[in-house]
C-alpha cells in the first residue's frame, strides 16, 4: 500500500526531496504521491513537519 498526504500538507517541499523514487510532485493545494511509483520506505513521513504523510 502506497503512503498517502493528507491535507495537513503546507506545501513546503521537504517530502520531495527525500524521496528516493521520485514518487512525490506538487500537486493542488498540496503534495501528491504517485501509488504506483511509491516503496513504502517512510522517508517521507519522517521529514515532514506536520506529519501529512502516512501509510494507509
Ligand atoms: Fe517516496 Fe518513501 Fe514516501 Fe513512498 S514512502 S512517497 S517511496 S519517500
Ligand atoms: Fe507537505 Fe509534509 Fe511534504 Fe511538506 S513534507 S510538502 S508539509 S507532505
Amino acid at each position: 500500500m502506497a503512503y498517502k498526504i493528507s491535507d495537513e500538507c503546507i506545501c513546503c517541499g521537504a517530502c520531495e526531496a527525500e524521496c528516493p523514487v521520485s514518487a512525490i510532485s506538487a500537486g493542488d493545494g498540496k503534495y501528491v504521491i504517485d501509488a504506483g511509483t511509491c516503496i513504502e520506505c517512510g522517508a517521507c513521513a519522517g521529514v515532514c513537519p506536520v506529519g501529512a504523510p502516512s501509510a494507509e
